[in-house]
């Protein structure tokens, strides 16, 4: 077997590229995945060697070939200029932010952003003197209105991880390229498999590689990747910051990788039968999935994206107090818990009211977000609909 060179790795297709990427066996006595490199120092053979700074690795902090097998991979599927590694979703979030932002600057941000993330924009951003505003996500070139000169950047997520508006991406992007501020993306729901975010415009992305990138429910793990002018400052102040993955997440997130495509493709499938199943109940309102054709978003969506993951809401038509806890209390393969993208079912109500400030939300009923896993789709289907006789009080 002969490397494949990262030029040549280009030119495949995705899925290719999310096999080979990354790895090479003939560097670690033909081992398939790049080992686990557990540690702190690394040792140089000569004072001389020490002092050029020619070594590949020179202190586990800044980089090791578990780390750096896991940044080219990703580098592979969507093309950009570099990546970094963070020990959560969280702060892969917090260090995109930070990279690029100033005090006295300005921000906007999404109203219908990942709740934490807008939390960190309230308190820390708040404390550092930096100013957020949100906006619609359904704004799209009319964000044009709200930069002022001290804006930085504009932050979108799409679609929202409870509501699931979609964002005309392309459209902002456009807006904040002519004012010079970055674009950040939060990418967690698509992935780069079925959203190349940085081809669509953005200029760092964010993904909790806790979802689908790990994709067992095993790890916390976030990646933050850039491109253009945002690169060297995403790059220095990842360090400066001394932020690191640990050895075992980063290799789980490289192993969740490599099958991220099947899996995703076998999520999309089944959600989208759960979710048409679901749209014909007469106790669900709406169904939030910008993949259905009846979703307000879905043209954009089929626009812009490759495909859509396992993760969706509904909206249940009013009932009686209880009714919610009955539903789900007694569901048997949907776990009752936060985060998502693992191979298996998820379910939590869910209310985003209380985090809005620029729009309102107020669809008509309660809202229950799922995670459609691996499972089959005629159980899951079994499981729902015994919940939902729970919840008409049969
Ligand atoms: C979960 C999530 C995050 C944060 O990831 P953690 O690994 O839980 O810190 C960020 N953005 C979105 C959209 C998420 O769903």
């Amino acid at each position: 077997m002969t490397k494949i060179s990262k030029a040549e790795l280009a030119a495949l297709s995705e899925e290719t590229r999310l096999v080979a990427g990354g790895r090479d066996p003939a560097a670690f006595h033909g081992f398939v995945n790049t080992p686990v490199h557990r540690g702190s120092t690394i040792l140089a053979s000569s004072v001389a060697e020490l002092r050029n700074h020619a070594r590949p690795y020179t202190y586990a902090r800044r980089g090791t070939p578990t780390s750096v097998g896991l940044e080219e991979a990703i580098i592979a599927l969507d093309p950009c200029d570099g990546a970094v590694l963070c020990p959560s979703g969280l702060s892969a979030v917090t260090t995109a932010l930070l990279s690029i932002l100033s005090a006295g600057d300005h921000i906007l941000v999404t109203d219908s952003a990942y709740g934490p993330t807008r939390h960190a924009c309230d308190s820390v951003l708040s404390r550092l003197g930096i100013e957020t505003t949100y906006y619609d996500p359904l704004i799209g070139a009319g964000i044009g209105d709200l930069f002022r000169p001290q804006t930085r950047a504009v932050y979108a997520e799409a679609p929202g991880s409870l509501s699931f508006e979609m964002q005309d991406l392309p459209a902002i992007a456009a807006q904040a390229h002519r004012r010079n501020a970055p674009v950040i993306v939060d990418n967690t729901w698509a992935t780069p498999i079925f959203f190349p975010a940085h081809e669509r415009g953005a200029d760092l992305v964010v993904h909790a590689g806790t979802k689908y990138i790990g994709g067992h429910s095993d790890i916390m793990f976030g990646i933050v990747t850039a491109k253009g002018a945002a690169w060297p400052r995403l790059k220095a102040f990842h360090g400066d910051m001394g932020l690191c993955a640990g050895p075992d997440e980063t290799f789980l997130a490289a192993r969740g990788l490599r099958t991220l495509a099947v899996r995703l493709r076998h999520h999309e499938a089944s959600a989208l039968e759960v979710a048409r199943w679901l749209a014909a109940r007469p106790e669900v309102l709406r169904v939030l999935h910008p993949g259905l054709e009846s979703d307000p978003g879905h043209a954009v969506w089929k626009r812009d994206f490759k495909g859509s993951s396992g993760l969706f809401s509904i909206v249940l038509r009013p009932s009686d107090e209880a009714a919610i806890s009955r539903f789900l209390d007694g569901l048997k393969l949907f776990g009752l818990g936060y985060s998502w993208g693992g191979f298996e079912s998820l379910a939590i109500p869910f209310d985003c009211a209380p985090q809005r400030t620029v729009t309102s939300w107020a669809p008509g009923g309660a809202g229950v977000r799922l995670h459609i896993g691996l499972e089959a789709v005629g159980d899951l289907v079994a499981d729902l609909d015994a919940g939902l006789a729970r919840y008409r009080g049969v």
